[in-house]
C-alpha cells in the first residue's frame, strides 16, 4: 500500500450537506473518521443540525456557508475549510438543483442555474481542492452524477445535461490524477426521497415510485454508503467509475413533467 498517511483522516468537504444526500454522507463520512466541512447555501439551520449531530457522536464538523454557483466561492470556501479543519483531501460534490421542465416551457435562467451549481460549482470545488490533493499525493474526488445523466428523462434537458457534464468531468480528472494517488469516480443515483425529489405533486412521485423496479425510492444513507466506499482508502484502484444507485432502475419511463 503506497497511499499517504492522510489517507487516515482526511478533512472532507461536502458541498450541500445541510440536506439529503449530501446531509447523509457528511454524517457518513464523519462516522470513517473524517472531519467534516458542511457547507451550505441557504439552510444554515439544517446545516447546523448536521454539525450537531455529528458531534453528537463524537466526531469533527464546521457548517461552511458558500453559494458554489458563485464566482469566486469555491475559493474561499476551501481556504476557510483549510484553515478550519486542515486541508481538504476528499470532496463529495453534491450541491445541486433540479428545475424540471419540458423544454418548451423551460426558462433560460432555470437552465443557467442548474448549469452553474450542478456543473459549475463542482469544477470549481475540485480546482480550488486539488492543489492539496498534489502536495499530499492523495485525494478522493466524488461527483453527484444521476441517472438521468446517462440516460436522460422527459422534463430534464437541463439537469440531464448538466449531470452527463459530471460524468464526462469526473472521467477526464480520474486520467490527470491516477498515477497521483487520487480518484475521481461518479455516482448516479435514482429516485432518492430528499426534499428535491419529494417536492412534486403527489401522484407524480407516485407515478415516479411506481415506473421502478424496486417499486420504492432510495434513502439518503443507501447513496452515502456508496460516496465513503469511494472516498475510502479502500477504494485505491476505483477511479473513472460511474455507480449506479437506483435500485434496479427504471421499468418504465415516469410521466413529463
Ligand atoms: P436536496 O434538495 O435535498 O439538497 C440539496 C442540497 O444542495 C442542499 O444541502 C442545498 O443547500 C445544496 N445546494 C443547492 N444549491 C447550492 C449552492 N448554490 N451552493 C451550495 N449548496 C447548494 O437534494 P438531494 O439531496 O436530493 O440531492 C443532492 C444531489 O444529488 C444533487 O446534486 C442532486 O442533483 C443529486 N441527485 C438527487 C437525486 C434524488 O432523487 N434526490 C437523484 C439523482 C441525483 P441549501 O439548502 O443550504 O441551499
Amino acid at each position: 500500500m503506497t497511499e499517504h498517511s492522510a489517507a487516515q483522516r482526511p478533512v472532507a468537504i461536502v458541498t450541500g450537506g445541510s440536506r439529503g444526500i449530501g446531509a447523509a454522507c457528511a454524517i457518513r463520512l464523519a462516522a470513517q473518521g473524517c472531519p467534516v466541512a458542511v457547507n451550505y447555501a441557504r439552510s444554515r439551520p439544517a446545516a447546523d443540525e448536521v454539525v450537531r449531530r455529528i458531534r453528537g457522536k463524537g466526531g469533527e464538523a464546521v457548517a461552511v456557508r458558500a453559494d458554489v454557483s458563485r464566482l469566486g466561492a469555491a475559493t474561499a470556501l476551501v481556504d476557510e475549510v483549510t484553515e478550519l479543519l486542515g486541508p481538504p483531501l476528499v470532496v463529495v460534490n453534491n450541491a445541486g438543483v433540479q428545475r424540471s421542465r419540458a423544454m418548451i416551457r423551460q426558462e433560460p435562467e432555470a437552465l443557467e442555474e442548474m448549469l452553474t451549481t450542478n456543473v459549475h460549482g463542482s469544477w470549481a470545488v475540485t480546482r480550488a481542492a486539488l492543489p492539496h490533493m498534489y502536495e499530499a499525493g492523495w485525494g478522493r474526488v466524488v461527483f453527484m452524477s444521476s441517472v438521468l445523466g446517462a440516460t436522460g428523462g422527459p422534463g430534464d434537458t437541463g439537469y440531464s445535461a448538466s449531470k452527463a457534464a459530471l460524468l464526462g468531468m469526473s472521467k477526464s480528472l480520474a486520467f490527470e490524477v491516477a498515477r497521483r494517488g487520487i480518484t475521481s469516480n461518479a455516482v448516479l443515483p435514482g429516485t432518492i426521497l430528499t426534499d428535491l425529489a419529494t417536492e412534486v405533486e403527489p401522484a407524480v412521485l407516485d407515478a415516479n415510485i411506481a415506473s421502478l423496479a424496486a417499486r420504492r425510492g432510495g434513502e439518503p444513507e443507501e447513496v452515502a454508503a456508496v460516496v465513503a466506499f469511494l472516498c475510502s482508502a479502500e477504494a485505491s484502484y476505483v477511479n473513472g467509475a460511474e455507480v449506479a444507485v437506483h435500485g434496479g432502475g427504471w421499468v418504465s419511463l415516469p410521466p413529463t413533467a
